[in-house]
């Protein structure tokens, strides 16, 4: 787990994105969970899990499903810094991801292995979420060795839900944070830069 890649694929004087401290974990301390809805050149929901210092990280373009029948593909990808999970605003177009990012969903995680780093390298996790929208027991399972495509599914608990009555993907769309939509968020921001490099300002909201 490492932040190259992130920081390989980003020009953090072009983009609002947090650049992330050395990877650090406080042992007592509880173990993020975030998803962002991330409005790029396709829609997806980035799926990330505080483990060994970073957020391990997947785009899953269909979002999460609390139906244990559904399966979604989960696409993994680089892992990103832990101040990213705060992260709510407007990459520039041009830039990696280049789009509108919402905090879609926010709380913790508490995985089921007691050695949650080798399950990850196995390619099987199992894990509780205490999300405000994701609850109770998950999964994340990797289709092939060395392969970047995983399933993410609900198991079968008092949460889920069958997706013919229920997809909260459409029943809640906006953010945890400021319960804005997308739109609003694209609304409401705007990023410059400058010479001391990009920084995400708040626009003073137009509606009444
Ligand atoms: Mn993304």
């Amino acid at each position: 787990m490492s932040l190259s890649r992130y920081h390989k694929k980003r020009n953090f004087k072009q983009t609002p994105e947090p650049k992330g401290n050395k990877p650090r974990r406080d042992a007592s301390k509880k173990r993020l969970y975030i998803i962002q809805k991330h409005a790029a050149s396709h829609l997806h929901y980035d799926f990330r899990l505080e483990l060994a210092g970073v957020l391990i990280s997947w785009a899953v373009p269909k979002g999460p499903c609390l139906d244990p029948t559904v399966k979604r593909l989960a696409m993994h990808v680089e892992d990103h810094p832990l101040e990213y999970g705060s992260f709510e605003g407007i990459i520039p177009k041009g830039q990696y991801g280049g789009g509108t990012v919402m905090l879609w969903d926010k709380g913790e995680w508490i995985p089921e292995d007691a050695n949650p780093e080798a399950a990850y390298r196995k390619g099987d996790l199992t894990f509780t979420l205490k999300g405000k929208k994701l609850k109770g027991k998950w999964k994340l399972i990797r289709i092939n060795r060395d392969d970047k495509t995983w399933l993410l599914m609900k198991l079968k608990d008092r949460y889920a839900k069958p997706l013919d009555t229920f997809d909260i993907t459409i029943a809640e769309p906006n953010s945890v944070k400021t319960k804005a939509s997308l739109e609003e968020i694209a609304e409401n921001y705007k990023s410059v830069w400058g010479k001391k490099g990009a920084e995400t300002v708040k626009k003073k909201s137009t509606k009444k």
